[in-house]
């Protein structure tokens, strides 16, 4: 067993469309980023590869033009690749958490487990995804941005 976690976050840029978990969330503007500002997949992409002690998101996605404006699951879905042709690694569970003052995301977060499980070629049953805003307290001034951490444990 194997336990890895990643932190993100993002702010909010001034145009496009957020995407969270490869789900296009409508009237919401993108994430600023190099890539498509999927926090939550970057978070996880992180925690996979803390798990399995191979670096960072930055290593194995630097900043240049063939990764700009990436989709996010294009990024995950490599990142297990790697992961998994290095070692026979399954998913025993995921956890993550989003921290978002907005929008509010209860209606897509089961979208968001099928994208994940499917790119993670596991059960939706071993992904949870959980939404909580910081209550109005700006400990990551999260009016402006969005965070997420995630745990993951491989077998
Ligand atoms: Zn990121």
């Amino acid at each position: 067993m194997r336990i890895g976690y990643g932190f993100d976050i993002h702010k909010f840029d001034d145009f496009g469309s957020l995407v969270l978990g490869g789900v296009k969330i409508p009237t919401f503007n993108k994430l600023l980023a190099h890539s498509d500002g999927d926090v939550l997949l970057h978070a996880i992409i992180d925690a996979l590869l803390g798990a399995a002690n191979m670096n960072d998101i930055g290593t194995l996605f630097p900043n240049n033009n063939k990764s700009k404006n990436i989709n996010s699951r294009i990024m995950l879905i490599n990142t297990w690749k790697v992961i998994t042709n290095k070692k026979k690694y399954i998913i025993n569970n995921l956890d993550t958490t989003i921290i978002a003052q907005k929008p509010k995301l209860s209606n897509y977060l089961y979208k968001m487990r099928t994208n994940i499980s499917i790119d993670l070629n596991c059960s939706i049953n071993n992904i949870n995804l959980k939404a909580t805003t910081t209550n109005g307290v700006p400990f990551i001034n999260n009016i402006n941005a969005i965070a997420c951490i995630a745990v993951v444990l491989l077998l």
